[in-house]
């Protein structure tokens, strides 16, 4: 059996879940719904990123114990991992103890290998983002992320990972790996960044300013840089390296190297920082970095200083999480930026869900329900060339595009393929075939079946739940390959999406 990774990032817990990070984990969700559907063992992993000043300084704050306050965040990620109707089958916190003893072990492989080393700290830091900001990367002395936090200056001894050390293998490593980040303009940026120089950069922070981490393994006076540790998260889940006595299964050696959803923010310490780790620590790199845009709200960029961060969950209680979940696969191009607005999750309900599939399903629906009661019996001799041809240039499609990350393009496909069905049935009129030519009607009906049927099972990653409806309104069985011989059993569809007044 083949296998399949996919993870996403760990959102770092100081806010509650936003729609950008929902839409991350929903784009996962589809890739590795997709590959199950293939008929791979899919591992999906995502989690929660815990560790680091931030957290430390919130939790402080709000008079409260830092775990304490990471257990609660915790939750909520976990909830919208089962709001979202998500099929991942991994949920890491950087807090877990596991994780903790890969991370230490990661540290030593490293170290064992001359890339870290000790040396006085004086950067500029923003605590915003928790990175290291150039001056370059400052406008009048300020993050662009965070202008409303001032940027720290630091010193002191910490451990240092020679990042410059790997210009070399990750120009050579991108340059044998052609489609290794996608999209293409973002490979290009990492290469064209790592092609003007790597600096080494600290991944530790002494223990008596900021307790909140990992224990540097030999150093009890030292935590582990939050990024350095939450990296490695990516393997430990996978129960690495494995140890018999930790009573987590071995998956690494099944399921490494992985593919990884990310954000544009994320680019750098997903596709050269983590990669020069794993050469470093002696591991294979990942498969594959996919990398996607931001999410405006009414075109503004999200901000909690525009108080305009979007909050998943009423969306999905207001209406339904397949809605959600299409809107953002279809709206907001899946490597771009993209804009969220009610009005337009609303239109697109109406014209796409309710007008488009929902009228489509309710109309064969009815004429198989109405016309077959002992059952539709599927003849695939009578399906025509033309709807053969047009089946086939869809599958096509529909493959090319998911596996270059294009999934708004497999829904433009599925659409099209059901405004071709609408068409077929306005051409033929098949409630006045079923009077007076019953051999038409049939043939006529089963080329619609087959439509449906294509439709319904593309859509499946992507809206599981409706495809689910659909599927045994039709009495397709899922673990069939298609419909020939079988006798369908259609009954009458409820309304699938009810249209919304305006
Ligand atoms: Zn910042």
């Amino acid at each position: 059996m083949k296998t399949f990774y996919i993870t996403t990032t760990l959102p770092y817990v100081n806010a509650e879940p936003h729609i950008g990070f929902a839409m991350e984990l929903i784009q996962a969700d589809v890739i590795a719904r997709y590959h199950a559907q293939l008929g791979d063992e899919v591992v999906f992993n995502t989690g929660t990123d815990e560790h680091g000043v931030k957290i430390y300084s919130k939790a402080i704050e709000q008079g409260k114990d830092p775990q304490d306050y990471v257990d609660e965040y915790a939750e909520k990620f976990k909830n919208l991992v089962k709001v979202l109707n998500l099929s991942s089958t991994n949920f890491i916190r950087t807090t877990d103890d596991y994780h903790k003893k890969s991370a230490q072990e990661f540290w030593k492989r490293c170290l064992a290998n001359s890339d870290i080393y000790k040396a006085s700290y004086k950067i500029k830091y923003c605590t915003g983002c928790e990175l290291e900001k150039t001056d370059s990367e400052l406008a009048d002395g300020k993050c662009g992320l965070h202008p409303n936090l001032q940027i720290e200056e630091r010193e002191e001894e910490n451990y240092f990972f020679k990042f410059s050390k790997f210009q070399k293998s990750l120009l050579k490593f991108y340059e044998d790996n052609p489609t290794f980040v996608l999209p293409d303009f973002r490979f290009n940026e990492i290469k064209r960044f790592v092609e003007g120089g790597l600096n080494d950069f600290s991944i530790s922070r002494l223990k008596s300013k900021m307790p909140w981490g990992i224990e540097v393994p030999g150093d009890p006076e030292q935590v582990v840089y939050v990024w350095f540790d939450a990296l490695i998260n990516y393997v430990s889940t996978l129960g690495w390296p494995f140890d018999p006595a930790q009573g987590k299964p071995d998956m690494f050696s099944d399921f490494w190297p992985g593919t990884q959803v990310a954000g544009k923010d994320n680019l750098r310490q997903q596709s050269a920082i983590w990669q020069a780790m794993l050469m470093s620590a002696g591991l294979p790199n990942s498969k594959q970095i996919l990398i996607h845009g931001f999410i405006n709200i009414d075109g503004q960029k999200m901000s909690k200083s525009l108080g305009n961060v979007t909050n998943p969950f009423p969306l999905v209680e207001k209406y339904g999480v397949d809605v959600l979940r299409y809107f953002l696969l279809r709206e907001i191009p899946s490597t771009e930026d993209g804009d969220f607005s009610e009005e337009k999750l609303v239109a697109r309900y109406n014209g796409d869900l309710a007008n488009g599939l929902g009228n489509l399903v309710a109309r064969v629906a009815t004429l198989l329900s109405n016309n077959f009661n002992e059952g539709f019996e599927f003849d695939e001799k009578l399906v025509d060339s033309e709807t053969n041809q047009a089946i086939q240039d869809f599958i096509t499609k529909y493959k090319v595009s998911i596996e270059n990350f294009k999934l708004h393009e497999v829904l433009i496909a599925v659409w099209e393929l059901i405004a071709r069905a609408d068409k077929y049935v306005n051409d033929n009129k098949p409630w006045a075939l079923a009077k007076k030519d019953t051999e038409k009607f049939k043939i006529v009906m089963t080329n619609l079946v087959e439509m449906i049927y294509h439709i319904t099972k593309t859509l499946a990653p992507f809206m599981p739940e409706t495809s689910g409806k659909i599927s045994d309104v039709f009495d397709f069985k899922k673990e069939e390959a298609g419909l020939e011989g079988r006798r369908l059993k259609v009954r009458k569809g409820g309304v699938l999406f009810p249209r919304i007044e305006q």
